[in-house]
This record gives structure tokens, sequence and C-alpha cells, in this order.
């Protein structure tokens, strides 16, 4: 059978926006989808991950048989299904002997590789398409770091606002008179929190039927895959944007860095998952929070903060990646080489903000951005954890981790094993930061006032003594120089007490005794 063009379609690219998809000719061409075994065991990904994206590419597969398409889509389960994208490709060019095949960039550079490689021993002629679902190319982004010696956030977001004309005046000054408002973004928890209700979505037959499949062959995989309640296609996914732009984001801001025991979402959108696999457009979302803000529905503090992590952030780490990828993947600054803890997998811990954050993670498969970067990011900074062991978990345990996300944030900004190329500091922090910004240790059995004795907080002395052994690489940072004083200015006996508190601390971490 002779057809046009064969498209190919990834997981995360279920966007009818693609360029591939622009160019469909619906009587000739035909789409490939597929559910292969190696996509879902490169790491141990949350079942409700797994559900989540086979669900939503079920359902895109629908909305594009809907609009006349021909889509081959290969199921998880379909008996010959050969569990690769490589054999399932050369099995669709047999089938239909495509003049060419048409695909848009994967994310990530793992697929990347792959779709090189079929380019050379496919001898099938490709059209590779730029993924204009991202606001900044990787040319441009390219470009802005050309000849800079640091690459900084704040100014690559300021060049995007400016881009993309978001929360600009007429003299394209930043609305408000300032870029960014995130001091105002930093309150500590109220005595009572509880956010408002979330929508849910009733599930239909195809999440139905992904939810038995994913019971039956992901069962060993850590993480609770009911109750399920993700959105699985665009008008699903823009119900809970705009559910949380009317509702959520006027305390968006205030709230962005608190955390509360039971309360998993706080005032945090929850929308990562549906805009990293293209159920939601990133502009759109950042021009509906702008509206908002223009409407008087919400404060300046609190879509600036927004649009910051979506604009700035998002297309930032984007940026990153693939400036630095390969070699960003080796990144290991400290040093560091301890295992990581059964805790993070769900076996009992006497923290309870790690506790409390890893069941956060089992039963939602989300933790919000604080919490991921504070609680066992930090933790994983301090106990010197090997960064490849730590990014494996994180990309196995959000139904939003992809590797072109989560790897910067997890070496870059939680761990600072790339020496600094994304943040001018480490982010570590010590038991008083948790105590201040979360209702956590009056729940636990240690105490954040105390670095030394039986409930010594252990983030207290691992945090000195993660600032002790790495003073040759961090003491010349500017941002560090209040740091080191303090430490110094402890007397002798009180330092050697914290880093024997520490090595207690380290041992137990290492023989899962904690
Ligand atoms: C160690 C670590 C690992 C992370 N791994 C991932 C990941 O795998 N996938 C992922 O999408 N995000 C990741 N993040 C970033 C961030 O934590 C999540 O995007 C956020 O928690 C998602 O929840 P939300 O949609 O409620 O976000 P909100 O707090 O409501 O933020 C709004 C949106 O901004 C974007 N955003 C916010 N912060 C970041 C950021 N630092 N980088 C990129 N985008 C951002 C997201 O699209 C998010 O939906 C990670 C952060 C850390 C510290
Ligand atoms: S006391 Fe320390 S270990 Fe306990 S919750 Fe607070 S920061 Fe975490």
């Amino acid at each position: 059978m002779m057809k046009k063009n064969l498209h190919f379609i990834f997981g995360d690219q279920l966007s009818h926006k693609l360029l591939n998809l622009v160019h469909l000719d619906l009587q000739n061409d035909v789409i490939l989808m597929c559910e292969v075994k190696e996509e879902t065991s490169y790491v141990w990904h949350h079942p409700k991950k797994i559900a989540f994206i086979f669900s939503a590419m079920r359902h895109f597969a629908d909305e594009l048989r809907q609009k006349g398409a021909q889509v081959e889509y290969i199921k998880f389960d379909d008996e010959n299904n050969l569990g690769s994208f490589d054999a399932e490709l050369e099995k669709a060019i047999k089938k239909y002997n495509p003049q060419k095949i048409l695909l848009t960039e994967p994310s990530e550079y793992r697929v990347w590789q792959k779709v090189l490689n079929w380019q050379k021993t496919l001898k099938v002629p490709f059209e590779i398409f730029p993924d204009e679902r991202f606001l900044c190319s990787k040319i441009d982004f390219r470009n802005w770091a050309k000849g800079k010696k640091q690459l900084r956030l704040e100014f690559f977001y300021r060049e995007m606002r400016k881009k993309h004309k978001i929360l600009l005046d007429e003299k394209m000054a930043p609305v408000g008179g300032k870029w960014n408002y995130d001091e105002q973004n930093r309150k500590s928890p109220e005595k009572d929190m509880k956010s408002p209700k979330r929508i849910s979505h009733k599930k239909d037959d195809i999440t139905k039927e992904v939810l038995t499949l994913v019971e039956k062959h992901f069962k060993q995989n850590f993480g609770d895959l009911l109750p399920f309640h993700f959105a699985v296609n665009n008008s699903q996914a823009m119900l809970e944007a705009k559910h949380f732009i009317d509702n959520l984001l006027p305390n968006f801001g205030d709230y962005q860095d608190a955390m509360f025991a039971g309360e998993a979402y706080l005032y945090h959108s929850l929308l990562s998952s549906y805009i990293n696999v293209g159920l939601i457009d990133p502009l759109e979302l950042c021009q509906m929070a702008e509206k908002s803000y223009l409407d008087g529905k919400a404060p300046l503090n609190a879509v600036e903060g927004f649009i910051r992590q979506i604009l700035g952030w998002r297309e930032y780490v984007r940026g990153i990646y693939w400036l630095f990828a390969p070699q960003y993947f080796e990144s290991n600054f400290f040093n560091a080489k301890n295992n990581l803890p059964e805790f993070y997998w769900g076996k009992k811990t006497q923290m309870f903000c790690i506790e409390e954050v890893v069941k956060q993670t089992k039963e939602h498969s989300y933790s919000h951005h604080i919490q991921r970067l504070m609680i066992t990011g930090n933790f994983a900074l301090l106990a010197a954890i090997d960064p490849k062991k730590v990014h494996e978990w994180y990309l196995a345990v959000y139904a939003d981790a992809f590797e072109w996300v989560e790897m910067p944030n997890t070496i870059g900004m939680a761990l600072h094993a790339d020496g600094g190329i994304m943040a001018s500091k480490p982010y570590a922090a010590s038991g008083k930061y948790i105590s201040r910004m979360s209702n956590f240790c009056d729940k636990c059995s240690f105490d954040p006032e105390v670095s030394v004795g039986k409930n010594a907080c252990p983030f207290n002395s691992l945090y000195w003594n993660f600032i002790s052994k790495n003073e040759d690489k961090l003491k010349k940072n500017q941002r560090m120089q209040f740091v080191y004083p303090t430490w110094h200015k402890m007397s002798e006996e009180k330092r050697s007490q914290i880093l024997n508190q520490a090595q207690l601390y380290l041992d137990q971490i290492n023989n899962n005794q904690l």
C-alpha cells in the first residue's frame, strides 16, 4: 500500500498545532502513534503518569480520527506490539511504504538520538519540524546565551516578556514598574490552610480501559493508580486552566512557597503535565493569566509570578537542557556518591517533611515546586546523594516529568551539580527554613531549632556539614559570603559536635535507619 507521508507523533506531542500535522493530507497520509514497553521502562514511572499519558494519547488519536485522519495506533497490550519505537516505525514503513516521514522534533535528547539514527539507517526521507509549542526556539536560546558569562533566568525572562508582549505597557516597560514581584511571594502558611476544591473528570471508556491495563502491567511501580482525576484531553485540561485562573490564581503568589501537611496542591495550578504533553498551549495560558490581571481579578504579584514560571523558567530550563546536552547529564560538581535512601520510595522515616512529601508524591504523582526543591531536593543535596540517582527518581515519580524539564531542575536547580550554570548559589537550607515555610515541623519528632543531640533536626547538621565539606568550592561565591563567617564564628567544639552529628545521620541514612 503506497501512502504519501507517515507522521510519527510522540506521546508528549498531543497538540493539533504541531507543524507536521499542519501539513497532514487527510486523504493520503497516515499517522503512527505507539505505546511501547521501552518508553514505560527506562525508569520506574508512577502508574498515574503512565495512565495519564496513555489515556491522553488515545483521546488525541480519536480526535484525529474524527477529523478524518487515518491513525495507526499501537496499544501497549496489542499482541503484535514490538515494544520499541524503532521496531514499530520499521513495521509501519513496510506496511505503508511512505514517500516521506514527517515528525516534530522530540523533546528529549534520548529520543532525538533515535531520530538521528533513523535518518541514517531507514531508506525513507525525513522532514523534521521545530516544536513551536515552545516559546523560545533552541537557536534563539543559543543566541541569547552566546558570549554570556552567566545565564541568569531573570534577564532571559525579561527578553521573553518583550518578545511575547506580556505584561508590558505601551512603552514596552513592565506593568507596575517592576519585572519581578517575587519578594511578595514568600508568605508562610496560615494556621489552618485549606485550598479550594479541584475539578475532577468523569472517566470514560478509554480511561477505564487504560486504568485496567496499567493496573495489570505496572502494579509493581511506586505510586497509587487510584483515585485518578487527570484531564485527558484539551477541553478537560482547559476547564482546569480556567478553574485555576478564576479561583486560585489570586492567591497563587502569596502562598507559592508555602507547604502544608495534607494539602498537596494549595494554590498551585497542577497544569504542568497538561502543558508538557501538549494539551494546553503555554502562551495561551500566560495570556489568560494576563487578562485576569487586566480585568482586575488577580493581583500583579500572583499573575507575574505565574507567568514567570511558564514564560521564564519553563523555557529557560529547556534552553539549558539542549544547550548543554549531553555532557550536562554527567554533572556532579560536589562529587556526591551516596545511594538514594529507601524512604524516597516510601519506606518509613522519622523526618516528617520527607515522609509527607513522599506520601503526596505516591498518592498524586505530584508535589509542588518548593517541596521538590526544598524538601526532597534539598535533602539529596545535603546528604550528597548521587545526582543520577536523584534524577532517575524525579523522572519516575512525577506525572509531568520529561527529561528536558526534570533534569535541569534536578541537576541544576536542586543539586547545584552543574556547578552554578543555572543557580547562582546552592538551594541548601536547614530545618529553620522548612519550619518557617511549613507546618511540617510541628508534627515531627525532631526539633528544627536543635542541631546536636537526640531530637536534632537532621537538616541542621547536614546543612553545616555540606557547607564545611564544600568550602573550597563555595567560599568564593559572593552569595555565600555571610555563611562562612557564621560557620567559622562557632567554637571549634560546636563545629565538631555538629559534624559528628551529621556523620551519625549520614551513617543512618546510608543504612536506611533514619
Ligand atoms: C527537582 C525538581 C524537579 C522538577 N521536575 C519537573 C518535571 O519533571 N516536570 C515539570 O514540568 N516541572 C518540574 N519541576 C518544576 C516545577 O516543580 C513543576 O513544574 C511544578 O511543580 C508543576 O506544578 P504546577 O503545574 O502546579 O506548577 P505551578 O506552581 O502552578 O507553576 C505554573 C507552571 O509553571 C511551570 N513551571 C514552574 N516552575 C517551573 C520550573 N522550575 N521549571 C519548568 N517549569 C516550571 C510549569 O509548567 C507549571 O505548570 C521540577 C522542579 C524541581 C525543583
Ligand atoms: S524538624 Fe527537621 S526533619 Fe522534622 S519536619 Fe522539620 S525540617 Fe523536617
